[in-house]
């Protein structure tokens, strides 16, 4: 009896000693890179070691040039020039790393019989019920009146305290029980726990006193200065290996900070291209790429323009347009990975499966491709061959039954200039829960496959 073997990613995936640093690495990226600021950071320095210049301090940019631009500190794109002038178009992995989360409300703090909470505004597409019972982090920033910065990150050290967001036991969810998925915990029923030991004296709310106690001594901050501060509650906690023979990745904020890294290491690996390579990590695409650190605001544009005007000393609108026009994106983005548990939303036919390799999606949107960048197939062509002939392993895959499924990515964002753009990721499971998994085989074809794209000599 024969059957065909199904090709898996695994299959001669004889890993190098470079691949196998870039786990271990990876797994640092997702521990320590738990909000967009972070990652941002994480990569930033990186960059820095490799040589990669502020684009500030550019006077030219010939091939191997390297160069990299902060956007708000929440954002970011490096580059590297390519033999071509840039006039001529580039080629680009564009990810984001923002993720789903708690963001703390600006005026959170509250206190109800005799416990403290922080008000939290969820940030992107969560299952709320999710978010209850279990170790919490807390990360972000404080601006105070004058400007001074101040740094928050509690509940990632193995001596900090972690906080929680309390659910209700099951002897008391009758009525919890019978309720939709969907409101079983309402969105501002999502307070976190952050205290219960009231001050000593007398008065009222003696221990929301006593946490602005606290966060006066250690942070300098006053509650009033909760109106400039952007604090994310996150999964405490590190990225693990999973299972018996540590294939998968479980780890927060993996959608989309793993297509993020393999785009950091394919970009790593590159010195003099033939086309400028651009890799560019993006900020609020969880909640539909707007903000001045979105995909929808023109740092790209703007980037490539003064990139252009390092090349030609002068601007020159036109030439943007047309480098813009005739740029080749992969928009980097997870898929839904195919879980056997969930299998009537899938169409087995057209999805990702876990350890089949590196994704790619002609059209992602939903009911009817509604809001999708639908890729050419003339540069789906072109994109297949690059893969074929450096061994990726790669599949093809939409998000869901058609009736069930689809979401947006940055891809129609890159599209509007004219480039050709197609979503390329991996699958993920249990995708924006509070941990999710990825395979490692997927993982270091995505790495394989984004540096073909980006080192492609034609
Ligand atoms: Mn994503
Ligand atoms: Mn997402």
């Amino acid at each position: 009896m024969s059957s065909k073997k199904v090709k898996l990613a695994w299959d001669d995936l004889q890993m190098s000693e470079r691949e196998q640093q870039a786990l271990a690495e990876y797994l640092t990226f997702l521990s320590e890179g738990k909000t967009e600021r972070k990652a941002w950071q994480l990569l930033e320095s990186w960059a820095e070691n490799r040589g990669f210049l502020p684009l500030d301090d550019l006077r030219s940019f010939e091939q191997g040039q390297k160069v990299r631009l902060s956007v708000r500190a929440k954002a970011g794109i490096l580059a590297i020039a390519g033999r071509r002038p840039l006039k001529d178009g580039f080629r680009l992995v564009a990810a984001h790393i923002d993720a789903p989360r708690l963001d703390i409300k600006q005026n959170p703090l509250y206190e109800e019989e005799g416990m403290a909470f922080f008000k939290t505004h969820y940030y992107g597409g969560i299952k709320k019920y999710q978010w209850t019972a279990l170790p919490l982090a807390l990360h972000g920033v404080v601006f105070l009146k004058e400007g001074h910065k101040v740094e928050i990150s509690v509940g990632e050290n193995e001596e900090d305290p972690i906080f929680t967001i309390n659910d209700l036991l099951p002897h008391l969810a009758k009525e919890q029980y019978d309720k939709k998925l969907r409101e079983a915990i309402p969105g501002e029923g999502l307070n976190l726990l952050i205290g219960h030991n009231p001050v000593n004296e007398d008065g009222e709310e003696r221990v929301k006193h006593a946490i602005l106690n606290i966060l006066k001594t250690k942070y300098s901050i006053d509650e009033d200065d909760f109106v400039s501060a952007e604090l994310e509650v996150v999964p405490a906690g590190k990225a693990r290996y999973a299972g018996f023979d540590r294939s998968f990745i479980v780890g927060y904020g993996q959608d989309d900070r793993v297509c993020s890294f393999a785009a950091w290491r394919a970009i790593e690996k590159i010195e003099k291209p033939e086309w400028t390579t651009i890799v560019l990590f993006a900020d609020k695409e969880e909640i539909g790429s707007d903000s001045n650190t979105g995909m929808k605001a023109r740092y790209l544009e703007n980037f490539v323009a003064e990139l252009l005007a390092l090349q030609n000393g002068t601007y020159d609108g036109l030439m943007v347009r047309r480098s813009m026009a005739r740029a080749k994106a992969l928009s980097a983005d997870v898929a839904a990975g195919y879980d056997p548990n969930f299998a009537e939303v899938m169409d087995k036919r057209n999805s990702a499966f876990m350890g089949r390799g590196i994704v790619i999606s002609k059209y992602t949107g939903s009911r009817g491709k509604a809001e999708s960048n639908d890729a050419n197939p003339e540069f789906v062509a072109e994109v297949r061959r690059i893969f074929d002939e450096a061994k990726i392993t790669w599949q093809t895959a939409e998000l869901g039954k058609v009736d069930q499924g689809g979401g947006g990515t940055i891809a129609q964002y890159m599209a509007v200039y004219g480039m050709e753009v197609l979503d390329c990721g991996v699958g993920i499971l249990s995708m924006h829960a509070p941990w999710e998994t990825s395979s490692v085989a997927d993982l270091i074809m995505m790495m394989r496959g984004y540096h073909a794209f980006l080192a492609y000599n034609a």
